[in-house]
């Protein structure tokens, strides 16, 4: 097994994940089987409990595993699939490490940081590092390691440590250190200064580890001269020092390594020059190229709670690009607050219950992804009421699912105070209530997580033709309420109908996918199918809202005769992502402005 270990210098938010997935997908390209590893050093066991809008979107994996978003870029680029292993934090090294404790496995000993913390973390990576991730059997042969935060955080000192031990242990031939680090430009004299790599690889070194490989974050390519100037002070060979300089969108970052020869300078120092190709990026090239050429435009409007934060709905941003992308246009996300869609709006801030309205009429499709808690949950019921109502093709996820539920019992059924218990527990018409198997007192990976089965119990219906009239699919799930099972019948007699279930037969009682049949999109599923769609393999749900958001459904439904047509038969690129906000949001995507920018300090 080989190592590549990537860190990050100077300052957070360089793009590290980025970074580390393009390297993965490069190696891949050679032909090598790559798997990954996140490390995040904070104290959370896992990421579920954490907020979207401090720290982004919580990926889920198969496994049910509540994940850092990084997870979710590993997966996307290099097609994979993890398990909530692979997700490193001290949360969990230390329960490990306290559980043996408790079993008495120390035999009396001190348990101490070094060696029993460091120990653990080697263990662990190097059991992770053999799982097959790609469906195929045996174990890969490059893992890529991924340092969360950045050199000379407090709480990553148990990890370099570790790390610094593990590339010792594994010997100089298996372990390979990638360093990700700034080159700011000053605009008064333009100049490129590399003091700050100087003294975060002097940090790095000082904590015993030596970096093979610079990765510079700056706005242009490094000139000859800061290359060696780099170079002869951080004691890199210069044909290691690569450059990312600013692209128009993130999947040409691997191409920025390939044509920099970063899978040379890494190959020759895990010496399998020997065992791999010359990477393979065609169909990763024409999408690269194609994106930059998209101009018929398609708009979505995005109704959520975290608007600030692009990042708060990352996965759901990924699968509308796949799916836009596929389907040959451009995509406009329309933010939309969804609390500014709301009456009590009105009245405090007109001009924003203004703009937010303007922006959902106009959207050609509206989108309401998973959330938690009531705030802004009026605004999403009306959001859901105005798509069914005017015929605008609708997407509505988990959370998106239970509120376009509450509006059809309102609104069609006429139970004024119809809800969900999470909202309002003393309804006397509770249409979403409460999973009996979850718990309300311990919030860590207590819903109903991950892979589940959807069996179809309508075959002519749109979801089942998008998804290639399989008679079941595999989605992943994060919730803890459902529909009620007592009121379907009566929602169903109204007119909705209920396609897709948890079980084969009558009796199940779970709803996973609803649909209104005389509407042009309405769709609306209790998981999440943003979490598999991959740039080549875009989700077919997705893929229906913009096809028919571009009223092209047909087509798309034409074209979807087997689940291989509507995967294969897709032209994929990447494109620019343009935003307009009702309310001026910042969307940071975790990178500084103007990194891999697109003009509106926002990369993808
Ligand atoms: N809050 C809802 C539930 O727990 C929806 C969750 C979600 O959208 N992920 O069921």
């Amino acid at each position: 097994m080989k190592y590549v270990l990537v860190t990050g210098g100077v300052v957070s938010g360089l793009g590290k994940g980025v970074t580390a997935s393009s390297i993965g997908l490069l190696l891949k390209a050679c032909g090598l089987r790559v798997t990954s590893i996140k490390i995040d050093p904070y104290l959370n066991t896992d990421a579920g409990t954490m907020s979207p809008f401090e720290h982004g979107e919580v990926f889920v994996l198969d496994d049910g595993g509540e994940v850092d978003l990084d997870l979710g870029n590993y997966e996307r680029f290099l097609d994979t699939k993890l398990t909530r292993d692979h997700n490193i934090t001290t949360g969990k090294i230390y329960q490990s490490v306290i559980d043996k404790e408790r079993r008495g496995d120390y035999l009396g000993k001190t348990v101490q940081v070094v060696p029993h913390i460091t120990d653990a973390i080697q263990e662990w990576i190097e059991r992770v590092a053999m799982i097959p991730v790609d469906g195929k059997s045996g174990s890969p042969d490059v893992c890529v390691i991924e340092l969360g935060g950045t050199i000379g955080d407090i709480e990553s000192m148990p990890f370099i440590e570790a790390l610094g031990q593990f590339s010792y242990r594994v010997g100089t031939e298996n372990f390979c250190l990638i360093h990700v680090s700034l080159v700011p430009v000053l605009n008064v004299v333009g100049e490129q200064k590399t003091k700050p790599t100087q003294h975060s690889v002097r940090q790095l070194r000082g904590l015993g580890l030596t970096p093979h490989i610079l990765t510079c974050r700056s706005t242009t390519a490094l000139e000859e001269n800061v290359k060696v100037k780099v170079s002869q002070f951080c004691h890199v060979p210069a044909e290691n020092i690569i450059t990312l300089y600013d692209v128009p969108n993130i999947w040409h970052i691997p191409l920025l390594l390939r044509d920099q020869k970063a899978h040379e300078a890494i190959l020759k120092v895990l010496n399998l020059l020997g065992k791999a190709g010359k990477p393979e990026l065609d169909e990763w090239i024409s999408r690269a190229e194609k994106c930059d050429k998209l101009h018929e435009p398609v708009h979505i409007a995005m109704v959520g709670k975290y608007t600030g934060l692009s990042d708060s709905y990352l996965s759901v941003l990924k699968a509308l690009v796949h799916a836009s992308v596929s389907h040959g246009k451009k995509l406009f996300v329309d933010w939309v607050p969804a609390s500014d869609l709301e009456d009590a709006t009105k009245k405090e801030n007109p001009d924003a219950y203004k703009a937010a309205w303007k922006l959902l009429k106009g959207a050609d499709g509206v989108l309401v992804p998973g959330g938690f808690g009531d705030r802004g949950v009026q605004g999403k019921i009306l959001a859901a009421k105005y798509a069914r109502e005017n015929r605008k093709p609708f997407l509505g996820i988990c959370l998106g699912m239970q509120i376009a539920v509450i509006d059809f019992a309102r609104s069609v059924l006429g139970l004024k105070d119809a809800n969900s218990t999470e909202f309002d527990p003393n309804t006397k018409n509770p249409c979403v209530i409460f999973m009996p198997e979850g718990s309300k007192t311990h919030m860590g990976g207590t819903m109903r997580l991950g892979s589940r089965r959807t069996y179809f119990h309508v075959l002519d219906c749109k979801s089942a033709k998008l998804y290639g009239n399989r008679s079941f699919i595999d989605e992943r799930h994060r919730h803890r309420y459902e529909v009620n099972p007592d009121m379907v019948g009566r929602l169903e007699k109204a007119g909705l109908s209920f396609t897709g279930k948890d079980g084969k037969d009558e009796t199940s009682r779970r709803m996973e996918i609803v649909e209104l049949p005389n509407h042009p999109y309405f769709v609306g599923v209790q998981f999440h199918p943003e979490f598999k769609s991959r740039p080549g393999k875009p989700s077919p749900l997705f893929l229906g809202l913009i096809a028919a958001a571009c009223g092209e459904l047909d087509v798309a439904l034409h074209s979807c005769g087997s689940q291989r047509t509507v995967l294969n038969g897709l032209v994929n690129c990447p494109m620019k992502l343009k935003y307009r906000n009702a309310t001026p949001a910042k969307c940071t995507n975790g990178l500084p402005d103007g990194v891999y920018s697109n003009g509106n300090g926002i990369y993808l």
